[in-house]
């Protein structure tokens, strides 16, 4: 139910492949145990046969989802609904040292486990978001600090004090499965999902999966390189498309007139333009959503990135997919974070917890 999402009897079977009636002598051993709710009968039932909707109950296992990036930590929980119980959030000074910053880390969610009231054994594990090139094994990273120094940067080290499994994978990733599975591009099979903010990333969906190499993630849209005699990049080569449209040279407090800052957005949206009708040149979905910092000048990125991105594909022949700005929503890559932990951890709580209660009966 917390993977596929089913919410009935009937549903639950097609998505396990099993017989309606190993389904309901399993989900009435999990409405003895308290795990499900029935509630009331769905509206799409066919006539003559009603079917009860089920729930999880929210309560049964918790989540925590965690981001880094370069200005901020963050952090939630979510429950089994996928709903934010406790969530928080530190900023990042440009001195910080990995030092620092992990003992923040830690204090950070700390606070929030500790302010949700949550047990411990009630949390299924930790998801955690990173930047840059990340060991989805070891979740470390190699990545661009903002203090200006490449730093190898382990998570797993710095949060494993806690003692709950850990999933994870780049920011992208994250903040890409928030917007699938509760976002913006809820099933849709096919798309490309960008962030900017400190840095430029992006993630792609094909036939409802993403495309991720099995140990990097190799969605670093900001090191395609757009004009080989540009500027100098942190990643050694010259003119990659971090250079005219990341967070990381952009401040937006440094312009004096409202039409220089439009300016410059205007100009910023143009590369983004052509770095995303690159990758469109090569796969071609109907669907892009972007989040980050440009998305609150949406009325000035829009219209040029849309004419950008048209003049540079009907050359081929290509459409131009519809481009979708997604919520502001602050926790966004912790809450994706989290429901990656979900996803891969959930599974493995659940039987923990089942065998534990087989033994305390065993006992008794
Ligand atoms: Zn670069």
């Amino acid at each position: 139910m917390l993977l596929s999402g089913a919410k009935s009897r009937r549903d639950l079977a097609v998505s396990l492949g099993v017989s309606k009636a190993a389904m309901t002598q399993a989900i009435n051993r999990l409405l003895d145990m308290q795990m499900v709710d029935e509630g009331a009968f769905l509206s799409e039932s066919r006539p003559g046969r009603k079917t009860i909707s089920l729930r999880l109950r929210p309560g049964i296992a918790y989540f925590v989802g965690t981001d880094l990036e370069g200005s901020a930590i963050r952090a939630c929980i979510l429950d089994c609904e996928k709903k934010v119980v406790a969530g928080g959030k530190c900023a990042i000074g440009p001195q910080w040292s990995p030092k620092s910053i992990s003992g923040q880390w830690q204090s950070l969610i700390k606070k929030i486990i500790k302010s949700s009231c949550i047990p411990m054994d009630k949390i299924a594990g930790i998801g955690v978001g990173l930047p840059g090139v990340v060991s989805k094994e070891e979740l470390s990273t190699h990545t661009y600090l903002r203090g200006g120094e490449w730093v190898d940067f382990c998570a797993g080290d710095v949060l494993k004090k806690f003692k709950l499994k850990m999933a994870g994978g780049n920011n992208v990733a994250c903040i890409s499965e928030y917007e699938r599975q509760l976002g913006i591009a809820k099933l849709a099979p096919d798309f490309v999902s960008v962030l900017v903010r400190y840095g430029i990333g992006a993630s792609i969906y094909c036939n409802g999966t993403v495309a991720v190499g099995t140990k990097m993630f190799t969605g670093e849209l900001g090191h395609m390189r757009v004009n080989m005699k540009g500027e100098d990049c942190i990643c050694g080569r010259r003119g990659c498309l971090d250079t005219f449209a990341s967070g990381r040279t952009f401040d937006e407090n440094s312009f004096k007139t409202q039409k220089a800052l439009n300016r410059e957005l205007e100009k910023r949206s143009q590369y983004l333009g052509v770095g995303l009708a690159n990758l469109l040149k090569l796969f071609h979905p109907p669907l892009i959503v972007l989040n980050g910092i440009y998305n609150k000048y949406e009325n000035i990125v829009r219209p040029v990135l849309l004419k950008t991105l048209s003049e540079e594909l009907e050359v081929l022949n290509l459409e131009v997919p519809e481009v979708v700005f997604g919520e502001p929503v602050e926790m966004k890559t912790s809450i994706g974070a989290a429901v990656l932990a979900a996803e891969q951890l959930f599974e493995s709580y659940m039987d923990d917890v089942l065998d534990v209660r087989k033994s305390v009966r065993g006992r008794q």
